[in-house]
């Protein structure tokens, strides 16, 4: 056992750090910090997606890391779009992913009080003072970047009016917009963030937490390092778009004289090519009916992805693959597939299924004979062990594994061509049966026994391998196929009007596909590999007992290549 840790220890130190981590190495070894503390931050507005899923799994990874904490907070200081509904998809997501906060499950809004507190210090501090500005006056003085700001005229205005009228804001004495509480920093600051910025407002609004209590809420940047601070946290990341705010933060917490400042790091958002993930769009895709709700699988939301079939461990594989950096870059869809293709390889039982089914006959098959065939669950993993399947001699196969007249190098069933039907035997076509369209509807073959299991008994050779399902056992299904929910070849914006470029075929639905029996019992959000189809996961919303309902999440083949390794 410990021969075993060591190695595993020793490889993971082979891997480079990346650039937090190099952070945090330098933090504890100056004694800047002596333990890891990180968090997941959502504003309980949307869902969460692909995105999320990076921050949510890179901090509480360096948590698990450096044997630290990892606090799960719900940023809840806006009561104008926050909906309860978001706090429970919220948790299950990130529980979904595997991220555990144990019981370190927070709300800022329950740090009301002290936000409020640490604001009466500032002014108490002369670092703090009322305004009677409007936004768009607070805009104009505010200067540009070449020149600096004009004071406002509230920054003159004594501690002890500061105070009440502070208290007064806190009363409800005042309509909404008409005062705000600002930091004194410096008016001519060249970052504009520190052109005392805003941290208080009026806001007459019920909140889903703390109800009227409060009229008075804290903007961001100041909220999130006193949520920050309270809790302990020392690296609190976030992404690119705050670097700007970092010296606000590092002000806040200065200031306020919290003993163990935390530190904020920014990363690289995580960007998906050819998805959507804006709040805005997706809104209206589920308002216009074009997709059945947020989870729907065309969408990279994680309740989305979970729907459609991926696994926490596709997703983490994924965004470790990505990698954390400060630089913007943009993954592709294909390699979020690739994961999925590699984490299923040798979980999933693979099982035959007639997607799009035509009736195939052995002729000199002994009628009513049924065979129970005994066939591995998965040919590269002996330990999924096996399973019966029933063989007759009527049977399903995909309607593609069949053609009346064949192009060259097609080496499935057409007349007169022998194939091997997999793990079973070999049949050759004899005929074929076609519908008044001309649609085949039944393939007739005979077999030779002495070719059980599929083996050739004479040492002739058949260049095909088709899978098939005994008519009389299947078990039928819906099936889904996906395809981008966005056309690829436009990208995902419309240049003229902003709208989405959809791809009318995104959505290709079987309605009567057959299925070996063994999927009889099959349970919500269970996974399998259709052999020569794909991987497939039951459908949790819309699959019942009685009408199995089935997704795609990624076909076979793949044009994804595994980018190497720098360095
Ligand atoms: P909004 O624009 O509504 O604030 P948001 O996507 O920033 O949306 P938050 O709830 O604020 O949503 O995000 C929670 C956390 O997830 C933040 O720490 C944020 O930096 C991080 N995050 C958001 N989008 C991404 C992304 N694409 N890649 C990595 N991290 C992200
Ligand atoms: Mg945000």
């Amino acid at each position: 056992m410990a021969e075993t840790e060591k190695t595993e220890v020793a490889e993971k130190e082979v891997v480079s750090k990346n650039f937090i981590e190099q952070i945090i190495d330098k933090d504890l070894a100056e004694g800047v910090y002596d333990t890891v503390h990180t968090r997941f931050p959502p504003e309980p507005n949307g869902y969460l997606h692909i995105g999320h899923a990076k921050s949510i799994l890179l901090n509480y990874g360096l948590a698990q890391k450096y044997h630290g904490k990892f606090n799960m907070r719900f940023d809840d200081t806006n009561p104008t779009k926050e909906k309860t509904e978001f706090v429970e998809s919220i948790k299950k997501d990130v529980e979904w992913l595997g991220a555990d906060w144990e019981d370190r499950l927070f709300f800022a809004s329950d740090y009301f009080e002290q936000m409020y507190e640490g604001a009466v210090k500032l002014i108490k501090k002369g670092k703090a003072y009322v305004s009677d500005l409007s936004a768009d006056e607070i805009r104009e003085y505010r200067g540009t970047l070449t020149e600096p700001g004009k004071e406002d005229p509230g920054s003159r205005r004594s501690i002890e009016e500061n105070l009440e009228l502070f208290e007064n804001m806190k009363n409800g004495l005042y309509e909404d917009g008409a005062k705000v509480l600002r930091a004194r920093i410096d008016m001519a600051s060249p970052n504009m963030n520190m052109r005392d910025p805003v941290i208080y407002r009026v806001a007459h609004m019920s909140h889903h937490n703390t109800g009227d209590k409060w009229c008075i809420y804290p903007m961001y940047d100041y909220a999130h390092p006193v949520e920050d601070a309270i809790e302990g946290v020392t690296h609190s990341i976030c992404t690119l778009e705050f670097e700007d705010h970092r010296p606000l933060y590092d002000w806040v917490v200065r200031e306020l004289e919290y003993p163990h400042p935390p530190k904020q790091i920014e990363f690289a958002k995580l960007y998906l090519k050819n998805v959507v993930t804006g709040k805005r769009y997706i809104k209206k895709l589920v308002e216009e009916g074009i997709v059945d709700g947020w989870d729907d699988p065309r969408l990279v939301s994680i309740a989305a992805l979970r729907r459609r079939g991926f696994t926490p461990e596709s997703i983490k594989m994924f965004v470790e693959l990505c990698g954390v950096s400060k630089a913007n870059s943009i993954a592709e869809y294909p390699m979020l597939e690739y994961c999925i293709r590699e984490d299923l390889k040798l979980k999933s039982p693979r099982i035959m299924a007639a997607l799009d089914p035509i009736k195939l006959v052995i002729d000199n098959y002994p009628e009513g004979q049924v065979e129970m065939l005994e066939v591995p669950n998965n040919l590269e993993n002996p330990e999924l062990g096996s399973r019966q399947v029933p063989f007759s001699g009527e049977l399903y196969i995909d309607r593609e594994d069949f053609m009346e007249e064949p192009p060259r190098k097609y080496f499935r069933l057409f007349p007169g061509n022998e194939v091997r039907l997999m793990h079973a035997y070999f049949v050759k076509c004899v005929g074929f049966e076609k519908d008044q369209d001309g649609n085949v509807t039944v393939v007739h073959v005979t077999y030779d026994p002495a070719s059980k299991g599929g083996n050739s008994p004479d040492g002739r050779k058949v260049k095909g391998t088709i899978h098939w399902v005994s008519a009389a056992h299947a078990v039928k299904a819906e099936v889904r196929l996906y395809e981008n929910i966005i056309d690829e070849e436009k990208g995902v914006y419309n240049e003229e009007d902003g709208s989405l470029n959809l791809n009318p075929d995104s959505l290709k639905v079987l309605k009567v596909s057959y299925l070996e029996p063994a999927m009889k019992d099959v349970k919500p959000e269970e996974r399998f590999q259709f052999v020569r189809q794909g991987y497939f996961c039951v459908d949790s919303k819309d699959s019942r007992p009685d009408a199995l309902v089935f997704n795609r999440i990624v076909s076979l083949k793949s044009s994804f290549v595994l980018p190497k390794k720098e360095g």
